[in-house]
């Protein structure tokens, strides 16, 4: 976030967070870090899942990255991969709240619902069953934190542009970490009076901004739980100067696994490859996927080193009806795009670490959850209002 600490002048005060190089912190994190071989055993269960979601990265996304980057992605390290269909209760086309409650809750929900059922229920998430079991959790967007796929994992709400509803859900949802844009919908609300960030402290919360500095030296925190706002609204681009989804990412798995809880559970979007496919800037969704790809680069090292994390990446329905036109190039991509919104189009998963073999094969976006709670080892359990009515 080094762009906004120039915006907002140098008198930044750091006194309080120690002056550690972070390499010199990388290298005592893994020293507390159980070091295995790559030859976690198949069909082991996970201890701990890290889950990436691309919102609206379909293949064309992925491929227009791949040839813009030297041919060369994170995603080709994965060992497992499948596809999902995408479509909700009540469209074909998915939105990111009906997607994002899919792998949630397992539960195919309607178009703008967040953490709900199809009957306008709360849905217990995996976030908050894992919650309850001892793990510890995390919730990281390029968005705000109060956007659609974030906010299904942890709170209820019946549409999903409530956003001042979903942040006081979030306020005391008691996520272990939480990083993204979206401060004005805690701290300068329009339906009421309160400052969820002063009721977060009270909760034990770390609360950092990009106000006050790198989310490098805000996750030194000794805080068991973590806000970091990136932004009053939306952060930037990648191009802009956002570049704080592979630090998040890479950090916050220490950080949870450094809670030395039963195990963790964080899901981290690339929340703007989906902005490139509603604009049609075929550029944007290549620097936002190359972006989301520095951060699966992240999740792998540590799950490599870890030998018992789940690395899933997905995304939550294809955007734009992306393509690669004729006259395209290795390194010089020509996007075209057939549409401002999301497409029916199945989208790719990749899965490595412990249980990853589940992942194989062609399923609906719903079995996402499950294959998540089957590789943790808990018991299937069946939804009464799954599938599409
Ligand atoms: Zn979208």
């Amino acid at each position: 976030m080094g762009l906004h600490k120039n915006q907002q002048g140098q008198n930044l005060n750091f006194t309080l967070v120690p002056k550690i190089g972070i390499l010199t912190l990388f290298a005592l994190l893994f020293s507390t870090c159980k070091v295995q071989d790559l030859a976690f055993q198949e069909g082991k269960t996970a201890k701990n899942v890290i889950f990436l979601i691309g919102d609206g990265m379909g293949l064309p996304h992925i491929s227009a990255a791949l040839y813009s980057n030297g041919n060369r992605l994170n995603l080709e390290q994965f060992t497992h991969t499948g596809f999902q269909r995408t479509y909700s209760a009540n469209d074909l086309i998915t939105d990111s709240a009906a997607g994002a409650t899919a792998f949630a809750c397992g539960q195919k929900t309607y178009n703008q619902a967040v953490g709900m059922t199809a009957d306008t229920l709360p849905c217990r998430t995996i976030l908050e069953e894992l919650q309850e079991a001892g793990y510890a959790t995390g919730l990281i967007a390029t968005a705000t934190i109060v956007h659609a796929t974030p906010a299904a994992f942890a709170t209820h709400q019946p549409l999903r542009w409530k956003y001042e509803d979903i942040a006081a859900d979030l306020s005391d949802a008691d996520v272990n970490l939480l990083v993204g844009g979206g401060q004005r919908y805690f701290d300068r609300r329009n339906q009421d009076e309160r400052n969820l960030l002063e009721e977060m402290k009270e909760r034990g919360y770390d609360v950092k901004s990009y106000l006050e500095g790198e989310l490098s030296e805000a996750m030194l925190t000794r805080s068991e739980k973590l806000i970091y706002l990136a932004g009053d609204k939306h952060p930037l681009t990648r191009a802009a100067g956002r570049n704080y989804l592979p630090v998040a990412v890479q950090m916050g798995a220490f950080y949870l696994h450094r809670l030395n809880k039963k195990g963790f559970f964080l899901m981290a979007e690339g929340s703007q490859i989906d902005w490139g496919g509603h604009s049609g800037e075929g550029q944007l969704v290549i620097e936002e996927t190359l972006d989301f790809d520095e951060a699966v680069g992240k999740a792998l090292n540590f799950a490599r080193r870890d030998g018992e994390t789940l690395v899933v990446v997905t995304a939550d329905h294809e955007s734009g009806g992306m393509a690669i036109n004729p006259g395209s190039e290795m390194g010089d991509v020509k996007a075209a795009f057939n549409h401002n919104g999301h497409t029916a189009t199945m989208v790719p998963v990749f899965a490595y670490g412990p249980s990853a073999e589940l992942f194989d094969g062609v399923y609906e976006n719903t079995e996402i959850y499950h294959k998540m709670r089957a590789a943790l080892g808990l018991p299937r359990v069946e939804a009464a209002t799954a599938g599409t009515r």
